[in-house]
């Protein structure tokens, strides 16, 4: 005769008072305000409260707080900073929200060998801001205020991803908490190495289900010497995906190129105050390196942005001008909002192989207007990744029009060879796209090792992988 497992709302009592016992009472919150904030991250999916968060400072705490959810089959879901789009965040029923917004540490700066070890709630401007006077910088840039241990496990890139790469090119090794509450280091401090599995890479994506990411040792990179920033307006939005997909096809190593389509660009001129410019499809430009390099790539671009009817370059030359550029590119989302301040944006993700990029953007535009929905563009087209920002009324219809064209706009990608996430990844928003990409013997391998490292499933549980053979869900 089995027992009967005790209800998930004893088992969570059970797992607090063990946590508290710990050492960790101070750090335990039921608070209805820090529940809600814990109870959702920037998606559309239905919010759910944790039935409580704890605040960790260090490895310890956590694997304090491991041991406790895995002895009483409790789940846990990490939480960074919240900005994840497709429902990463969102607690199970009776789940605890680990916070790790408090660990924030640099343990360990390397500026010899371009790296350091970080605490994984560090955030990336704060990371930038604190090692400015080494020379050095971290160039991985979600919009948001994210922290690098969130990054890590969404496998984040951004605007300067066509010239650095993405998290999984950018993080050496990483200290890992597992779901038993054993900690574990992955790789090291060497650029490269061939020994064993590579557990690091495994852990990059992995949405919080693999294990809790404590510590980065991070890859940085030395400030170009020169930066130069520029925008060309196009009349026509083919010419410009057109000039990004030849800039990178000629090897011109740029250091971030992204399209605003008109639509997305009336709106940051309004939103961010840009003046000078018109209500046409945007490229932004930016060139890094010594000053002879960056005279060449400048030309070289130049000479493709107007041989595909762009308009002529305005330069921003200073800091300033440079910093109010990018943060309205930053400020992008944002600016949509401000379209219909009250109405949804729902920020879609797709990605296919350059010379894709014009077929799809036409096709997603086909759908756009079929849909009757108001949906600005804007893309980290070097990468051939971009987004459609669909808004939409903030209810159910509303809701169901928008994945409607949501799930076009990603069967398109799909079918181009591409994949329904560049970058904001799976969470519970993408699920029931993973078999076609991936197909069913992949997902019958990713569920293994998912059951393997999390047998009782308590490891951000309903996320990164559909229900199926072997793993439930
Ligand atoms: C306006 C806006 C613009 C954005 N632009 C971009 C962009 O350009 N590129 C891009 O890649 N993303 C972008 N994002 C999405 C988001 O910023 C990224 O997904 C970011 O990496 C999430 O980091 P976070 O700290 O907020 O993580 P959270 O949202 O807190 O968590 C994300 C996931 O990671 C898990 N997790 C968090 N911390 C840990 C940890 N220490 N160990 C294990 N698992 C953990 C969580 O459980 C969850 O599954 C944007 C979001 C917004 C709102």
């Amino acid at each position: 005769m089995t027992d009967t497992p005790a209800p998930s709302a004893a088992r969570l009592q059970a797992a607090l008072t063990a946590i508290r016992e710990g050492g960790l009472a101070a750090q335990v919150s039921t608070s209805p305000s820090v529940l809600e904030a814990h109870s959702h991250g920037e998606a559309m999916e239905a919010a759910c409260l944790p039935g409580a968060v704890v605040f960790a400072r260090r490895t310890e705490d956590v694997a304090t707080v491991l041991r406790a959810c895995h002895a009483n089959a409790v789940p846990l879901v990490a939480f960074g900073a919240g900005t994840s789009v497709e429902g990463h965040v969102t607690p199970a029923e009776h789940a605890i929200s680990l916070d790790l917004a408090e660990m924030t540490a640099i343990v360990e700066m390397n500026a010899e060998d371009l790296d350091c070890r970080v605490q994984a709630g560090l955030t990336r401007q704060a990371l930038n801001a604190r090692i400015r006077d080494t020379g050095l910088f971290f160039p991985v840039d979600p919009g948001g205020e994210a922290t690098l241990g969130g990054m890590c496990a969404t496998r984040a890139s951004g605007t300067a991803a066509v010239r650095y790469g993405t998290m999984k090119e950018n993080v050496l090794g990483l200290t890992v908490v597992l779901a038993t509450g054993e900690v574990i280091r992955t790789g090291g401090r060497v650029r490269k190495s061939s020994t064993g599995y590579d557990l690091t890479s495994l852990f990059i994506g992995s949405e919080g289900t693999l294990g809790i990411i404590t510590e980065v040792q991070l890859r940085l990179h030395g400030r170009p010497e020169t930066l130069s920033a520029a925008v060309c307006q196009f009349a026509d939005l083919n010419d410009a995906v057109q000039t990004a997909i030849e800039i990178i096809q000629c090897g011109i190593p740029i250091s971030r190129v992204e399209l605003l389509d008109d639509v997305q660009m009336a709106a940051s001129i309004r939103y961010s105050k840009l003046e000078g410019y018109q209500d046409l499809t945007t490229l932004f430009f930016e060139f890094g390196g010594a000053p002879a390099s960056v005279q060449e790539q400048v030309a070289a671009t130049e000479a493709i942005a107007l041989s595909n009817n762009g308009l002529a370059f305005a330069w921003a030359d200073t800091a300033e001008e440079r910093t109010r550029l990018w943060k309205a590119r930053h400020d992008a989302f944002w600016a949509a909002k401000a379209i219909e301040p009250t109405a949804r944006v729902i920020s879609t993700d797709c990605i296919v192989p350059i010379s894709k990029l014009g077929e799809l953007v036409a096709g997603v535009r086909e759908d756009i207007a079929a849909s009757g929905l108001r949906v600005p563009l804007l893309g980290h087209v070097g990468d051939g990744n971009f987004h459609s920002l669909i808004i939409t009324d903030d209810t159910p219809e509303g809701h169901a029009r928008a994945l409607e064209l949501d799930r076009r706009i990603v069967h398109r990608a799909l079918a181009l060879g591409g994949s329904c996430s560049g970058e904001h990844g799976v969470g519970m928003g993408k699920l029931e796209f993973l078999e076609t990409e991936h197909g069913a013997g992949t997902l019958a391998v990713m569920r293994a090792l998912r059951r393997t490292m999390d047998p009782l499933n308590i490891l951000n549980p309903g996320k990164l992988l559909p229900p199926g053979p072997v793993y439930q869900g």
